[in-house]
């Protein structure tokens, strides 16, 4: 097992770390009202990093889920707004660009998410169902070389300002989750709003949107029905994409928290002195690399789309792993914690994003508890890295 990290690797993410230090920790705060983060994202272009889901044809890199995975980690030490804004264009919605869409679509569009003027969104829950898509009611209709797309869709994410909509559908009212498949909606589509409806506690907003007869070209109807599979497939990068996130939340709460025991004094000494917050860093530093082990793992368990209870191992644990550590951490800066001026405030509102968006911990866990209940091997047991 080798655990170093190409020169590369140490190369892309020394860089990502500049543009960190120089633009997204000063910025973090701004975002913090709603606004989209377009100064960070403008930077994040310019180094490469928004074109890393796509192909290196359409101007992008094309880069591993491990790539990934640290390039978001270095982005989420610092702000979360940005690297939520980063993972829209690099997670889940670039890959089901990028993989399953006909090429003139992929012309169109990719290029732009690679240079930042393409913003996606990814449109799953809708307002009576969110873990559960089998019940999902927004139908796409096809007639003729058109499909009609009618629903309604909660809690997205940029919508309201994004170019190009990825959305959840069933196909021609096609029952269950075999009627599942996924339509492309453009910006400035008849029918289509999106209205910024629900201020969040990370300072994003998340959108309604509604799709009221809305006509799209055959074409954009990139996946069927009985697509479920490859739709969940994509999202088992997805999941490493949004526990690299909270990973790097808490290693930036880590790192404020270490700073802030040097520097602040009680009885007469530095408050790192006392055993008590020693204990704290320490258990905070063991979380964050048994969770980086899990992470990177998973990382690299398949090519572009890891393997499905690996991916969702690492995400149960580094979902919860960041609520604690970013929670210590605020602890550790005692009321001033507690305050929007500080980074540790925001990283731990921004941490209790992970274990809700991209398959809540609790669905994670139901899946992970079956696959070990039906496959594990009585003779062997769970031993080594491919016991299950
Ligand atoms: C910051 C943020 C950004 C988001 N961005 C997007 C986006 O861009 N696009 C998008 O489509 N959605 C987005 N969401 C929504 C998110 O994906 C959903 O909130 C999530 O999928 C859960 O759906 P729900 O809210 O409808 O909860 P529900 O599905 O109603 O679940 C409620 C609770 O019941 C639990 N539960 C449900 N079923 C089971 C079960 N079988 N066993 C055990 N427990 C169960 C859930 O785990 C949860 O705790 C975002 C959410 C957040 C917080």
């Amino acid at each position: 097992m080798d655990f170093q990290l190409t020169d590369e690797q140490r190369e892309m993410v020394a860089t990502v770390r500049k543009l960190r230090q120089k633009v997204l920790a000063p910025n973090a705060i701004k975002w913090l009202n709603g606004d989209f983060p377009y100064a960070s994202m403008k930077g994040l272009a310019d180094i490469g990093v928004l074109g890393m889901a796509v192909p290196h044809e359409y101007g992008g890199m094309d880069a591993s889920v491990l790539d990934t995975v640290l390039v978001l980690e270095e982005i989420g030490k610092a702000c979360y707004a940005t690297a939520l804004a980063a993972l829209g264009e690099i997670g889940v919605q670039a890959r089901i660009l990028s993989n399953y869409a006909p090429e003139h679509l992929k012309r169109k569009f990719l290029s732009k998410v690679a240079d930042g003027t393409g913003i996606l969104a990814i449109c799953l829950t809708e307002p009576d169902a969110g873990t559960d898509v089998p019940n999902y009611k927004t139908n796409s209709q096809v007639v003729g070389d058109r499909v009609i797309v009618k629903g309604a869709k909660t809690l997205i994410s940029r919508a309201d300002i994004a170019d190009v909509l990825i959305v959840f559908t069933r196909v021609n009212s096609v029952p269950g989750a075999a009627g599942i498949g996924c339509v492309l909606v453009e910006k400035g589509t008849p029918g289509l709003t999106a209205k910024a409806s629900y201020h969040t506690m990370g300072g994003e907003y998340l959108c309604d949107v509604v799709f009221d007869s809305c006509e799209v070209p055959l074409d954009n109807l990139i996946l069927r029905e009985n697509s479920m599979k490859t739709l969940l497939n994509a999202f088992n990068a997805q999941r490493c994409l949004n526990a690299a996130v909270c990973l790097g939340l808490a290693e930036g709460a880590l790192e404020e928290a270490i700073r802030y025991m040097r520097d602040r004094k009680a009885f007469g000494q530095s408050i790192g002195d006392f055993q008590g917050m020693r204990w704290k860093a320490a258990d905070m530093y063991i979380e964050i690399e048994a969770a980086r082990g899990l992470l990177y793992r998973a990382a690299v368990s398949g090519g572009k789309f890891p393997d499905r209870k690996l991916a969702a191992m690492a995400k149960i644990y580094c979902n919860e792993m960041a609520i604690r550590v970013t929670s210590e951490a605020v602890q550790v800066h005692g009321g001033y914690g507690y305050t929007d001026e500080f980074a540790v405030s925001r990283l731990f509102r921004g941490a209790r994003f992970g274990s809700l968006g991209g398959g809540t911990t609790e669905t994670l866990r139901n899946f992970v508890g079956q696959h070990l209940v039906k496959q594990m091997d009585l003779t062997t047991g769970i031993s080594g890295l491919n016991a299950l």
